[in-house]
């Protein structure tokens, strides 16, 4: 085969789309998890590229016999392991037009609409999620998509160096040991890797004990950390402030985290990558207190809970000069007088790699096709189906809460030992009925249920509950 004619592309598009819509409506009849040893597919495959082309029905069919059957389907309507991974149908349909179109957007000059539609979407967002006006177009920060919260996270750091050493880390580096952050426990790891990343090393890591029993950052410790530091002479830098963590849905004291970042300059970083989303409905606008006051940058996911395939992370910062001023380099071959003329945003300099896709299109596809209405129904009823979940569980009493219900998640545990919890993790997720993951809260294995897929009715998740409690009762007859 050469190049597919455009009425051969049309031919196999429509084989396509009509292939996922056939996925997504008998994905309920497939089980959740594979069932796959480590190599079976790759032995599978052949283990050298065709010399000749073949036709596309001979990828949709291995597509069928080989990849299907290995994977875990994160869009079945009885996944509820990790964190949802929405995706939808504006969001694929626009992602397939970004795929299209195949234009690069890493300077206004390159494709100017690229640019200004995210622009507009990232400014529709903040409204709607109660971001403050210092974050929107008009004022002196702005937002960007990123492929993920952990990229975010690499960017906030980056952004604070560049304004504690006022401009000196680009030239000479990070001074070895000088620079210090805080995190909890509970902060997902990808801040340890962007210290990592960024030169910091993991001894800049300053884990702030979380406050007895709960799993959000206790203050006082903070303060009595960051003192410390000051004695002993160290910059401290950032603050990472979790709305949401990733292993319980804690929510981190921002407010307070944020006073004292003031006082110290240190850089108040907020990762809402799961949580944040939800804050496009009104009784949940209280999961932002303290960003508008405080928050130097922040960024939530809508890849995970806001029907956006992934990756789309969106990232906002109070001071875009902080980060562009972190990050520009004009090599001659980009020049260009748009760039020149000031007029332009150009999102290479707000970003790691050079190149982009244009990922606004999907979320504009989102916003516009779900509405803001659509949107908090999908939010609520991601909620409504972990309350129901809670419910069950605290009616059982062979299980037990672990922590209170917080948004669509719930973690939970039988009364037993944290063996016995990992076993039946393991007999439910061996059924195929549905999937879940687990985590540990005060050296307590716990599972955790997370609803808020795009494709989950309340009859999955009784469905899922069900399997619990029937493996629950094997295991504790055997
Ligand atoms: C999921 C998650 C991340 C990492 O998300 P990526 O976008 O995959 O990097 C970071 N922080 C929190 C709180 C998360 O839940």
């Amino acid at each position: 085969m050469t190049n597919m004619s455009p009425d051969e592309f049309r031919h196999y598009g429509y084989r396509v789309v009509d292939w996922i819509a056939d996925y997504w409506k008998h994905l309920e009849s497939l089980p959740v998890a594979p069932r796959v040893e480590p190599g079976d597919i790759l032995r599978r495959l052949p283990a050298h590229p065709p010399e000749q082309g073949e036709s596309f029905d001979a990828v949709l069919s291995d597509l069928d016999e080989l990849l299907v059957p290995g994977l875990l389907h994160w869009q079945h309507p009885r996944f509820f392991g990790y964190f949802p991974a929405n995706s939808s149908p504006p969001a694929v349909l626009a992602d397939l037009l970004c795929s299209g179109l195949g234009v690069q957007g890493m300077l206004w000059v390159t494709s100017p609409a690229c640019t200004e539609l995210e622009q507009r979407v990232l400014d529709w967002l903040a409204q709607a999620l109660g971001l403050p006006e210092r974050f929107r177009l008009a004022g002196p920060g702005g937002g960007v998509i990123q492929d993920t919260a952990s990229s975010s996270v690499i960017l906030a750091v980056l952004a604070a160096l560049h304004r504690a050493s006022a401009g000196r880390v680009r030239r000479d580096g990070v001074t070895p040991g000088r620079y210090v952050c805080y995190v909890t426990a509970e902060t997902h790891s990808a801040v340890t890797k962007a210290a990592v990343i960024t030169g910091l090393g993991e001894q800049a890591i300053r884990q702030v004990p979380t406050r007895p029993g709960e799993q959000a950052m206790d203050l006082t410790q903070l303060r009595g950390l960051v003192t410390a530091d000051l004695v002993a002479g160290h910059t401290s830098l950032l603050a990472v402030a979790t709305v949401g963590t990733t292993s319980t849905c804690a929510v981190d004291p921002v407010p307070g985290m944020g006073a004292l970042c003031r006082e110290h300059g240190i850089w108040l970083h907020v990762d809402a990558a799961y949580a944040g989303v939800a804050a496009v409905c009104p009784e949940l606008r209280w999961l932002h207190d303290g960003v508008a006051e405080f928050a130097d940058s922040y960024c939530t996911n809508p890849h995970k809970w806001l029907l956006t395939n992934f990756d789309c992370d969106t990232f906002w910062v109070a001071d875009r000069a902080a980060l562009t001023g972190a990050l520009s380099i004009l090599p001659e071959y980009l020049r260009n007088e748009a760039s020149e003329s000031g007029q332009v945003t150009d999102y290479r300099d707000w970003q790691i790699p050079l190149g982009r896709r244009f990922r606004a299109l999907k979320l504009w596809a989102v916003l516009r096709c779900y509405g803001l209405a659509g949107l908090r129904e999908h939010i609520r009823r991601g909620i409504e189906h972990a309350q129901h979940v809670a419910r069950w569980i605290t009616a059982d009493e062979r299980f037990e809460l672990t922590t209170p219900q917080r948004l669509s998640l719930v973690c939970f545990r039988l009364r037993a030992a944290n063996q016995a919890n990992l076993d039946l993790l393991a007999r439910v997720n061996a059924t195929g009925i549905t999937f879940l993951t687990h985590t540990k809260i005060d050296e307590r294995v716990s599972l955790r249920f997370a609803a808020g897929g795009t494709h989950t009715e309340l009859h999955h998740v009784e469905q899922a509950w069900r399997c619990v409690q029937q493996q629950a009762a094997t295991l504790l007859a055997g």
